[in-house]
């Protein structure tokens, strides 16, 4: 059906109050499907394995903005270091550094974002609440000219029950306020928060997200 993947993207869109950006999230998704939301005016995509960015930066247009969004080693950062836009799952201070040391030698200063662990879940990568609060009170971080931490990334846990989901988010935004206002309160640029998939972004829309990473919704079903 020619035209679906631009339908939905529409459909999403009409959601989104201003300030809210989509990242339509096209792992494991054709090219060709890429290329229909790009042509119906999607600029930001995420994935979340390198290779498969690779291959789709070197064939889409050169103003997508590319965010990383899955668990990422420190030992890949390099590929995606002269081209990302912004890291979402920033889950150590090895990773922060590395990102700081690649993106160094490229010249840039990349955006990323912290992600928590707030679900219940075990296998979810990131930082409890209280390590994210240690990692910004070490102070070591201010010295990575390179890495702009732009805010907090977070998975609700899996499930039907959206009050469960609602207070994850909001333990978010509570957090992510609280950090602004002892850290970030003089950087315009920490202002983002980053949940909201296809099964909870209204839920999202409703707690404070900026960046909601929305797949499924848009593109259908991924074949693993
Ligand atoms: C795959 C993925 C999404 C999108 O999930 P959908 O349910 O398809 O909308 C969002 N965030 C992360 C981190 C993902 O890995």
């Amino acid at each position: 059906m020619k035209e679906r993947v631009a339908t939905n993207l529409k459909k999403v869109l009409a959601d989104l109050p201003e300030g809210v950006r989509l990242v339509a999230v096209s792992k494991f998704h054709p090219v060709e499907e890429l290329l229909e939301a790009y042509d119906a005016g999607q600029r930001i995509f995420g994935e979340s394995q390198v290779q498969e960015l690779q291959r789709k930066v070197a064939a889409m247009p050169s103003d997508v903005e590319w965010h990383f969004i899955g668990h990422l080693q420190t030992n890949k950062v390099k590929y995606l270091a002269p081209y990302v836009s912004m890291i979402h799952a920033v889950d150590s201070l090895k990773l922060l550094r590395e990102i700081d040391r690649q993106a160094a030698k490229n010249d840039r200063v990349i955006d990323v974002l912290l992600e928590l662990h707030i679900a219940e879940e075990e296998t979810k990568y990131g930082f409890s609440p209280s390590d994210c609060r240690e990692l910004l009170a070490s102070g070591e971080w201010r010295e990575l000219r390179h890495v702009r931490i732009c805010g907090l990334m977070m998975m609700a846990t899996y499930t039907d029950d959206t009050t469960q989901i609602r207070l994850e988010m909001e333990q978010a935004q509570s957090l992510f306020h609280e950090l602004k206002a002892n850290y970030f309160a003089e950087e315009p640029s920490f202002c983002e928060r980053s949940w909201g998939m296809s099964h909870d972004y209204r839920i999202a829309l409703e707690t404070g997200a900026t960046l909601v990473r929305i797949g499924t919704t848009i593109f259908g079903e991924r074949v693993y």
